[in-house]
């Protein structure tokens, strides 16, 4: 059969005009992962990845992009591509950006409407993010000065506890007496942590104990006066963590789907909601 013939293209450049993306994808530099995430126009997720950020954040977010873009079995050079988090300026691949608490907002609201908290625990710092009925940003709060109430936390405890940070959820179910860790900082507490040892305390009762300060400290955030949304790698990874801020609160947390890949998720959405606003913008 003779090749078609190339439809008229009325761009000037003798290439047929490709139509607007089809396929979406948002990319999330973050300190501690980069994640990925490929949608169609509906907003249903078709591929995502998850990979170390380390000190290469262009080349985590491209091994991500790659392997978010495999597993959904898209192009990813053929879709439109927007970034977020804290290393957003360095995925020069990507062709718009928005703030983190944009993208996280915008995730969480397309799987629960009403007004809500959404609370994001990742590597470095903790969000609070409050939305009204309409899903407007009444507030924010944000912990970026201490790594108490945050991903890093953990992981300085499980180091300090001789287990990776994957293991420190089975080792704390293993709990028998309920410790407390008085000190705030986290430097202050591996001392503490230490000196419990010492003294003979069991490494799975200062594992949930650590669970515990983590939950208290994100509960000084802010003020949980609505339903609780909850992401992040802390959220997808530590159910300790949700259990016990549901006891606190007294309420239920709501996990939406890939708590950790909110930000990545929420990021395509904005990249296909600019495309369905401003159609020859498609691809930025
Ligand atoms: P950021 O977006 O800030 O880079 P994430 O939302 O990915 O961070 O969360 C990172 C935190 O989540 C880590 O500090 C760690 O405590 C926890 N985490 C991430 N991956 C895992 C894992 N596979 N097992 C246990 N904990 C994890």
């Amino acid at each position: 059969m003779p090749p078609e013939k190339a439809p008229e293209t009325g761009n000037g450049t003798g290439m047929p005009a490709r139509g607007p993306t089809k396929h979406f994808v948002g990319i999330d530099s973050g300190s501690w992962t980069t994640k990925a995430v490929v949608i169609d126009e509906t907003g249903t997720v078709l591929g995502s990845a998850v990979v170390q950020s380390a000190a290469d954040l262009t080349g985590a977010s491209a091994r991500a992009l790659e392997q978010a873009a495999s597993r959904a079995g898209v192009a990813f050079d053929e879709a439109t591509i927007w970034a977020t988090g804290f290393g957003r300026a360095s995925i020069e691949i990507a062709s718009g950006s928005r703030t983190g608490l944009d993208c996280h907002a915008r995730g969480v609201r397309h799987y629960v409407r009403g007004a809500l908290a959404v609370l994001d625990i990742g590597g470095q710092d903790a969000k609070v993010i409050k939305l009204d009925e309409q899903g407007h940003r009444v507030s924010h709060k944000m912990n970026r000065k201490c790594a108490a109430g945050t991903g890093s936390f953990l992981d300085e405890i499980a180091l300090r506890l001789g287990v990776p940070v994957s293991d420190l959820g089975d080792l704390a179910s293993g709990y028998r007496e309920e410790l407390e860790l008085g000190s705030f900082c986290t430097v202050f507490t591996a001392t503490e942590l230490l000196g419990a040892i010492r003294q003979g305390k069991r490494p799975a009762d200062l594992a949930r104990a650590a669970y515990k300060s983590i939950v208290k400290r994100v509960l000084e955030m802010a003020q949980f006066d609505r339903p609780v949304v909850a992401t992040g790698g802390v959220i997808a990874h530590h159910p300790m963590v949700v259990a016990l801020l549901t006891e606190a609160l007294g309420r239920d947390i709501v996990v939406p789907p890939h708590p950790q890949e909110m930000g990545a998720f929420g990021a395509a959405l904005a990249a296909r909601d600019a495309a369905s606003e401003s159609p020859q913008h498609a691809r930025g």
